[in-house]
């Protein structure tokens, strides 16, 4: 896939934040994708492992330390649940969000042009953080 452009008025994420999901709905083994964008008229993201719990501090709440392969010297970081979907197993859990964020995205980023939409960081400790937890945490 070509490098994702980053667009100047990228849609904000109102549906991750909202999102309540369980800690102990992953697993460590588990693939999971975190959705960065749109490509093609899909969703699309990086895929990751699950590892094993680890606090995220961005929301000082449970989180998963994950293995992005092609993370670099950013392969291991940790993520807050809402982030993740499984790609291991077809859950109802993770379809709903994943729907919600189709139904939301598709018809405002259009073209066949990968869309980075700037949603997600990672700190310099190794945090995958939200921008809308970025806020929440005053940083
Ligand atoms: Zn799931």
């Amino acid at each position: 896939m070509p490098e994702p452009t980053r667009p100047a008025f990228a849609p904000a994420d109102t549906i991750t934040c909202d999102r309540d999901i369980a800690h102990a709905h992953f697993a460590p083994g588990d693939q999971v994708v975190v959705i960065k964008g749109v490509a093609d008229g899909e969703l699309w993201g990086d895929a990751m492992t699950v590892v094993t719990p680890s606090w995220h501090t961005p929301t000082d709440e449970d989180g998963w330390r994950l293995r992005n392969p092609i993370g670099g010297a950013q392969s291991f970081i940790t993520g807050h649940p809402r982030y993740l979907v499984h790609l291991s197993k077809r859950c109802p859990d993770c379809l709903i969000y994943l729907r919600a964020l189709e139904d939301y995205l598709l018809p405002k980023v259009l073209g066949d042009k990968p869309v980075d939409l700037g949603w997600y960081r990672v700190t310099d400790l190794g945090q995958l953080v939200h921008a809308d937890d970025t806020k929440a945490a005053g940083r």
